[in-house]
């Protein structure tokens, strides 16, 4: 554990607890820092089902690129999740433990332990629902399709979907030099690339719209090429075949940076419409 862990929050929704309205409301009163620290302990080494996010969505629009937490790190929290890394330099996709980065020039690398992050978010993937789907679905189509498939729209899923894309368009961005420039800035020179015929995985999340702010409402997806020459964050695709997994998630788990680039910038800027324009 990192020894400044005191700022972290920890936000475990538990909906046995709200469902049974069984909080002894004097015991949650009694509870000291260091109880929390047990819990979260708790969660991050026993709970699977917990979203481990560094750093929010909205520092990463207003230019916070610097690195922060490590590769190794990262996969203490979780083997399968999305991100960037430091300067903005590509996306970030983990799969089955192991980190990609997907650069602007369109390559696929393994990253070692040192790789640094400034926004990531990963979790240890356990199916709860699957669904074998034969018919072809464009994003639009399979958005709707697995909205339909989820039992909430309370609470978090990862979302893997392996199969055969008759078209895909993906996008990663180049990395950044300071002073960083904001993200909507960036992917209007974004590396667009294009694949017909691929096979390979979706990766990434369905975040509910109280998310707003910390991470990307909705649907944010990467992806990679089954022979992991390829990928980025998906801006569409037609898919033709394959496997849907979600992982129904109920805890959820924020540590906030601590360097100085996101210390010390502002976060008064209107970011409405941005986040729109630079992840769609
Ligand atoms: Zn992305």
């Amino acid at each position: 554990m990192r020894t400044l862990d005191i700022v972290i929050i920890l936000i475990v929704i538990t909906l046995g607890t709200i469902a049974c309205g069984c909080i002894n409301e004097q015991a949650e009163e009694d509870r000291t820092v260091e109880d929390i620290s047990e819990t979260t302990e708790q969660v991050m080494s026993g709970g699977t089902d917990t979203i481990y996010q560094f750093s929010i969505i909205n520092a990463l629009l207003e230019g916070v690129y610097d690195g922060e937490v490590s590769s190794a790190e990262l996969k203490e929290h979780g083997d399968f999740g999305l991100g960037t890394f430091d300067d903005l330099d590509g996306e970030m996709l983990e799969l089955d433990g192991v980190i990609y980065q997907v650069k602007a020039d369109g390559n696929v690398y393994e990253v070692d332990d040192t790789t640094t992050s400034p926004f990531a978010v990963v979790t240890f993937f356990e199916t709860d629902i699957e669904d074998i789907f034969s018919e072809q679905m464009d994003n639009q189509q399979m958005a709707e399709h697995i909205a339909d498939l989820l039992p909430s729209e309370n609470i978090m899923y990862a979302i893997k979907i392996t199969g055969n894309l008759s078209y895909l368009k993906t996008r990663s961005v180049a990395a950044q030099e300071k002073p960083y420039p904001r993200l909507v800035d960036v992917t209007k020179d974004q590396s667009v690339f294009e694949f017909n015929d691929t096979r390979g995985t979706i990766v990434g999340y369905w975040m509910p719209e109280y998310i707003d702010g910390i991470n990307v409402p909705g649907y944010h997806l990467h992806f990679i090429t089954e022979d992991r020459t390829g990928g980025g964050h998906i801006l569409e695709y037609t898919i033709d075949s394959g496997i849907i997994e979600i992982d129904s998630t109920d805890g959820f788990y924020l540590e906030l940076p601590e360097n100085e680039n996101y210390l010390g910038t502002g976060f008064s800027q209107d970011t409405e419409g941005e986040l729109e324009e630079a992840e769609n």
